[in-house]
């Protein structure tokens, strides 16, 4: 059904302290293809102890890891950088018959993912300190950088992981040891991590996978004492739950949360280029990252020429089961994420929005729904507030400069924006007056491992990849050296 070259891949197991575990309970979740219904694996649905034996297995571990040189966590990140890449095809497999992305997405992520670790692999040399010119004659000042020890995690499905691999690499490279709590709906990648972190000398407890109930786990890692650091990708009221559950323990916290990304098209804008930075900003995963555009704003004397373009451009997607050669669009993750792609769509048209393309669930049934391309679309309709999270692209229109940042900027996040134009002091001008932590120009692809992936307002705190990615997981601890 898999069809794995390594089959043993294919991990059904919790990974705790070193070892393949059940739950306590024997309690499984099954893990179903969004493609076909089947269930193709089931993991154990573990809870409060078996998180509580985690993270004291980090905290045994982070004793002699925290030691280790940065030139040993170097190699062994680097090995299972390796591993991840010569095991690419079957960790696409995996990821597509549990996630539904088209397997060379998922073959894409995998690399991606790898990426992050090829990169902490290399920054873990990098984590230089200071000196600081000392007002004293007898005193030296000198900065050093410490990890900052046992750090949980929690991931989303939308990329089962990257989003893994962008914490879990930068944890291990600062020295620091780690417990992850995949999402229900993608732990199979998650695991298939694990084993390859192991096979690649990951010592025991430095890095553990706990599946099973969230409310559970996520209770126990945020008022562990032991755990100082909570790293979270996913929704902002699960962002603001967990932030408020940590605040008893001061925890050092990183979020990636929620979007709502501006796509403005200028006048002065090359339409071809954005149409092709609209189909890969929006179409992805079935239009389910948080960077995904969810407004398009266009300018009036460009706005018919860009819809109709970019309806042709839809027109050219292929929705299928993300295994079949040529498909570009999957199904959505369930049913409550159809249910609310079509809900939206509903407030549009019902409001007087056009559908341009698409506009209903597809032919094929199950989750899968029509990319589409909305018109005449106004802030008085709910997807100019919430995240589509579907392959809907709403089409609002503007007039000046002024008016489209003003539109850009009211909104409660402040992830991801994108704008094209041609003119340099625009380009300028925009990029300044943004409030989003990352601004795509004349691109609708933004993600990179050596670039800091993060937002502002309720999209969160912390970013993740580049030098910065290392320093969030590390303290800063500054020595007063005096009687010199
Ligand atoms: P999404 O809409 O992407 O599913 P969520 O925020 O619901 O976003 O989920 C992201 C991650 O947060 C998943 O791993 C999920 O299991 C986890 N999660 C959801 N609710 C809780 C909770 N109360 N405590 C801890 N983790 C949670």
């Amino acid at each position: 059904m898999l069809n794995l070259q390594d089959p043993t891949l294919l991990r059904q197991a919790c990974y705790i302290d070193g070892a393949w575990a059940a739950a306590d309970s024997g309690e499984t979740i099954a893990v179903t293809n969004p493609a076909t219904g089947e269930t193709i694996a089931s993991v154990p649905r573990c809870g409060a102890a078996e998180t509580e034996r985690a993270i004291a297995a980090a905290d045994q571990a982070l004793k002699t890891w925290r030691n280790t040189t940065a030139a040993e966590r170097s190699r062994i990140l680097r090995r299972w950088f390796d591993l991840l890449m010569s095991n690419q095809d079957d960790l696409g497999r995996l990821m597509t018959a549990e996630q539904g992305k088209p397997l060379a997405e998922a073959k894409g992520e995998i690399a991606y993912a790898a990426a992050y670790v090829e990169w902490f692999a290399e920054e873990a040399k990098r984590a230089y300190g200071e000196v600081i010119p000392s007002p004293f004659k007898d005193r030296q000042i000198v900065v050093t950088k410490e990890p900052v020890g046992v750090c949980a995690a929690i991931t989303p499905w939308n990329f089962p992981s990257a989003m893994i691999t962008r914490k879990v690499a930068p944890a291990l490279a600062a020295g620091c040891t780690i417990v992850l709590k995949p999402a229900e709906q993608t732990p199979l990648s998650a695991l298939a991590l694990a084993e390859l972190a192991e096979r690649a000398g990951v010592p025991k407890g430095v890095f553990s996978v706990v599946t099973g109930k969230a409310s559970a786990i996520g209770g126990v890692m945020t008022a562990s004492p032991i755990v100082r650091k909570l790293t979270f990708t996913g929704s902002t009221p699960v962002g603001k739950l967990l932030m408020a559950q940590c605040a008893g323990t001061i925890k050092k916290l990183s979020l990636e949360l929620g979007g709502n990304a501006p796509f403005i098209v200028f006048d002065d804008a090359d339409v071809d280029a954005a149409v092709a930075g609209a189909i890969a900003s929006k179409y992805r995963n079935a239009g389910q990252t948080c960077v995904c555009s969810n407004r398009f704003l266009v300018q009036d004397g460009i706005y018919d020429t860009f819809a109709a373009k970019l309806a042709e451009a839809v027109a050219g997607l292929k929705v299928g089961n993300g295994l079949e050669e040529g498909v570009t669009q999957g199904p959505l993750i369930d049913d409550a994420a159809i249910a609310k792609v079509e809900a939206l769509v509903a407030d549009a048209l019902g409001k007087g929005a056009r559908a341009v393309s698409g506009g209903r669930r597809h032919a094929l049934g199950r989750t899968w729904y029509e990319p589409t391309v909305l018109a005449d679309v106004t802030p008085a309709m709910a997807v100019a507030k919430e995240e589509i999270f579907g392959p809907v692209a709403p089409l609002f229109r503007f007039t000046t400069e002024d008016e489209a940042i003003h539109m850009a900027n009211d909104t409660e996040f402040g992830l991801a924006a994108y704008f094209y134009s041609k003119d340099h002091a625009r380009v300028w001008r925009v990029s300044r007056q943004l409030e989003y932590g990352m601004v795509g120009i004349n691109t609708g692809l933004i993600s990179t491992e050596v670039a800091p992936f993060g937002g502002v307002k309720l999209s969160g705190i912390g970013r993740e990849g580049s030098s910065h990615g290392l320093d969030e997981y590390m303290e800063t601890k500054y020595l007063a050296l005096g009687g010199l």
